[in-house]
Formats: C-alpha cells, structure tokens, sequence
C-alpha cells in the first residue's frame, strides 16, 4: 500500500489560508497505484509501484517514534482511494493515534471521500482537466463533482490543485471550473496552481511542452476576472 515515504515535508501541507489552517511540517506517505494517468504525473514510481512496499506496521512505528516532531500526515499517491476501505481503516488508526490528516486525492472516488471524511482534517483535491478520457477516465469529470458538492455540503475543509500543463489547462479551462464552482455554489476557497516540470514525467509524450512558470501562469490568468472568494495561488 505505502510505496514512499517522506519524512519530515512543509509544502504538502500548506494548510488552507480561507478557512484559517495554517501550514504545518508533516510526514508524507505516498500509496502506490493511481486510477488516473495523467501524461505529466510525475510520480512515475509511486504511480506503478516500481519499489517495494513498506511494512505497515513499520510505517505506524516510525510515526510514533517521531510524533514529538510531526503532529500531521500528509496522505498522498498515487491515489489513496484506490485502497479503499484498508485506507479507511489505516486513517482510523492514525487518528487513533492523534495525528492530523490532510488526504490528497483526484477526487475520482467521491465513495470513499464519503467514508473517510470524518477521519480527515483537510482534503487537497485535484483538478486536473475539463476531459477526463486525456487521463484515461471517462466520468473522471463528473465524478470529481460528485466529491467536490459533498465536501462542500458537509462544510469539509479542502483546497483545489491544478497543474498548469499546457494540453489541460488553459483560459477556458479557468473559466469553465469556476463556472461549475459558481454552480455548486462553492464559495471562499483556495486553488493552487502548480507548474508544470517536463523532465520527470510518466509518458515521453508530455516532454515535447515546455515546462510552466509564475510568469506563464500570471499571463494565463490576466483576462480572466476572478472572483474575490476564489483565492488562486501560484
Ligand atoms: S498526477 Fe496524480 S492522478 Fe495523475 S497519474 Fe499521477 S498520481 Fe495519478
């Protein structure tokens, strides 16, 4: 299930400045094995679990043993959903535990979002494009909106992130999701925006575009009227 692990991390978790969580240093577990393929992920390894496991029991020890220096776990992939209900069960025990919990997912498995919710401190949900069938899931999409309207009905905390690669996101992409934020009546919440890196990437074929910057981002955006309680960062 845990195919990498990172000790000591600050920027997985930078809390979520609308709803007043602020960053914390925390220990990432990354789990192996994604529904998704997304040209640029580049956690090709996690993703298709090139390594060896960790023993659980192991992962739990290590985390006791540095609970004096880490209070929060930063559950990230691959995509964590995909273990579903022994996902459930390690978050419990974690909690068990007395660690805070920021869950990363693609929001493709909004069952499992469903389950797990009243175990997770925060969620940090991906958006990755309009057309999910780019990443090999064909009601990707809907599906992300299906976990997007529950956590925001439950009054979940959770922030957005977007890579900005060129084939996925562009200016209508921008304006589409906060359409279909305005429609589910999303409001007060933070999208992160992250470059795009073309060296480590899953397939070759996301190599030919140009790596992302700040700069390229702040041109995506200067046409495009954000509303005020959509905090973007990059
Ligand atoms: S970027 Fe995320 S969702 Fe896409 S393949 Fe990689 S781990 Fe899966």
């Amino acid at each position: 299930m845990i195919y990498g692990i990172q000790k000591t991390a600050f920027v997985d978790c930078p809390g979520i400045p609308s709803k007043g969580i602020p960053p914390s240093l925390c220990t990432v577990l990354f789990f192996g094995g994604c529904n998704l393929r997304c040209p640029y992920c580049h956690n090709k390894d996690i993703v298709l679990k090139n390594t060896e496991p960790f023993d659980v029991d192991e992962v739990f020890e290590l985390l006791i043993s540095r609970k004096h220096l880490i209070e929060w776990v930063c559950i990230s992939g691959g995509e964590p959903t995909i273990y579903e209900d022994k996902l459930v069960d390690f978050v419990k025990s974690l909690k068990t535990m007395n660690f805070k919990i920021k869950l990363d997912t693609n929001g493709t498995n909004p069952s499992v979002v469903k389950n797990i919710s009243e175990f997770v401190d925060y969620f940090a949900v991906d958006v990755k494009t309009i057309n999910y069938k780019l990443c090999n899931s064909s009601d990707g999409f809907f599906k992300l909106m299906d976990t997007l309207w529950y956590l925001s009905r439950m009054d979940k905390p959770f922030l957005l992130r977007t890579t900005i690669y060129p084939p996925f996101v562009g200016e209508y992409f921008i304006r589409y999701v906060l359409d279909v934020l305005k429609n589910l009546n999303i409001k007060n919440i933070d999208w992160f925006f992250n470059a795009f890196d073309n060296k480590n990437v899953l397939e070759e074929k996301a190599k030919v575009y140009p790596s992302t910057t700040g700069e390229y981002i702040k041109n995506l955006l200067k046409d495009i009227e954000i509303p005020e309680d959509i905090h973007i960062h990059f």
